[in-house]
């Protein structure tokens, strides 16, 4: 088919829309929060605490306890006592507490919903639409995999691994919660987690749910704190399994403290996605795939497509269209129904993001931002587009974790490969293009583990998803996830 590289009529509509805020009173928030242990609150051994902000305004939320080694090893004894029962609970048992919390997250939604995007700055577009529908499907699924694990393939008698210590990042702090927890239970573990210091909010409403549900106590803990807690988690010697979300840099360290001791581990680390557009492209479609896969969460997405990778001819048609359709994003108040772009969660991580786009102009790519005015408080940054991008600048290289896309180009299908693969990271891509034989051959091709086709950010509690190379190994999701919390045949 005839491509056409005429750059479209650019004029962008602009039009104001009525402030449409979400009730923050949806959400209720203590002053003080304790450790979940047990089946209940409680207080930190030392006394110690730190506080969590609202990245919107920089205004302080509340105060939550910081857990210490003794905190921490109480947390997995209490998990240790709980396993002896749930570990014996038939699946059904099992399946049917997974189905009342999933339940009871779908009932408490819109509160949940509002404290995320309170605690972590993501509009409420996302909270309320995908990481909530999508928390609860996570258990939902894992409810009915729970009497079924004798049939997925794993043996005809699939055991427990006994406690997992569980630690997840910021960016999706609820949804990643359900990736960990809810397999974990479903296949009759018993978990110590431990949520990240800046969004710690969602995982004590969780625990709150937990108990609503009545949980056995002990089967989930959360323990909330920064490194020094996920390190004593990790290290604890009653812990049997680690599932880690967060940076390669951190999962290195922890796959390093883990040698020789025989506990499992699955890493889910960092990535830097290749979106590859082709000149056959539906190129509408297209446009809304490259910003869901970049600005979608403000790029704080391990799966991010900060990579577009866009074929010659049809570079500056995609690029003209992209800034045409960035001018329309409303960035501002996370809690605004409009609101496309909220918060970066954090000042540390504005720093980063701003330190690498620094570079990018250093290193001679052209950066633009549509007009955009960033509110006086709080952290932001502007969605942002690299164009003159090389392999080998930082910006193409390194994981930004904001909302900066680099654009390169390519001429064949195999420099598209050649240089989406040209990575650390291995996590995922994407392929735009109308030829079903062209999305397969890119697909065989592609060191990523997980490889959308006219989407993107597509995310199924069916479908595995995890990475290769430096974006970690295992699986979640899927009958595959299952695997990382079984021991299975000749280990059973
Ligand atoms: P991070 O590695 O700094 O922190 C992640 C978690 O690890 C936090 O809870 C933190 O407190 C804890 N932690 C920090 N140091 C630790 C230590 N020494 N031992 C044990 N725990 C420790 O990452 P982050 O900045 O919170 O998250 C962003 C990173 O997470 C990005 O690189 C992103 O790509 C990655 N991520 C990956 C996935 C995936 O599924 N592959 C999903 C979401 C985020």
């Amino acid at each position: 088919m005839a491509v056409t590289t005429q750059v479209p009529d650019l004029v962008t509509p602009t039009w104001d829309y009525a402030p449409a805020p979400e009730a923050r009173t949806l959400a209720t928030i203590e002053a003080s929060y304790d450790l979940f242990i047990g089946g209940d609150f409680v207080a930190p051994i030392d006394g110690r605490r730190f506080t969590t902000v609202d990245p919107s305004t920089g205004e302080p939320l509340a105060e939550v306890a910081e857990a210490g080694a003794a905190d921490v090893d109480k947390a997995v004894r209490a998990a240790r006592r709980a396993f002896i029962r749930w570990s014996k609970l038939p699946g059904a048992e099992r399946g049917k507490y997974l189905f009342r919390i999933a339940r009871l997250l779908q009932e408490r939604s819109r509160e949940l919903a509002v404290l995320e995007s309170i605690d972590n700055g993501k509009p409420i577009r996302e909270t309320r639409d995908v990481d909530l529908p999508l928390v609860a499907a996570h258990f939902f699924h894992h409810a009915g995999w729970a009497d079924k694990l004798a049939w997925a393939g794993y043996g005809p008698d699939p055991q427990p691994l006994g406690v997992a210590g569980q630690i997840i990042p910021w960016n999706f702090p609820l949804l990643m919660l359900a990736w960990k927890i809810a397999p974990a239970l479903a296949c009759g573990n018993t978990v110590v987690l431990k949520p990240a210091e800046t969004t710690p909010l969602t995982a004590l409403a969780f625990a709150d749910i937990c108990r609503q549900a009545e949980l056995p106590a002990g089967v989930v803990n959360i323990v909330t704190g920064a490194g020094e807690t996920g390190r004593a988690l990790v290290e604890h010697p009653g812990v049997d399994k680690v599932a880690f979300t967060g940076s390669t840099e951190v999962g290195r360290s922890i796959q390093r403290a883990l040698a020789g001791t025989g506990k499992r581990l699955t890493l889910e680390l960092g990535g830097k996605a290749a979106n590859v557009i082709f000149d056959d492209a539906p190129v509408d479609q297209a446009i809304e795939g490259i910003v869901n896969g970049i600005f979608f969460n403000q790029g704080h997405v391990c799966c991010a497509g900060s990579r577009l990778l866009v074929q010659e001819s049809v570079h500056d048609a995609v690029v003209a269209r992209l800034k045409r359709r960035l001018r329309t994003l409303r960035l501002g108040d996370p809690l605004d129904k409009n609101t496309d772009i909220g918060a970066i969660n954090s000042a540390e991580q504005l720093d980063r993001i701003t330190a690498l786009v620094d570079a990018g102009q250093a290193e001679g790519a052209v950066m633009w931002q549509p007009e955009c005015r960033l509110p006086e408080r709080g952290w932001w940054h502007a969605p942002t587009v690299f164009t003159g991008v090389a392999q080998s600048h930082r910006i193409a290289r390194e994981e930004i974790f904001g909302p900066v896309v680099s654009v390169l180009t390519f001429r064949t299908p195999s420099e598209a490969v050649a240089k989406a693969n040209n990575t650390p990271y291995g996590l995922s891509a994407g392929v735009w293009t109308e030829k079903g034989s062209r999305i397969l051959w890119m697909a065989q091709r592609l060191r990523a583990g997980v490889v959308w086709a006219n989407t993107f950010n597509r995310f199924d509690p069916a479908s595995p998803f995890g990475g290769y190379k430096e974006s970690g190994f295992g699986r979640e999701g899927g009958r595959h996830g299952l695997a990382a919390y079984l021991r299975t045949g000749a280990d059973a």
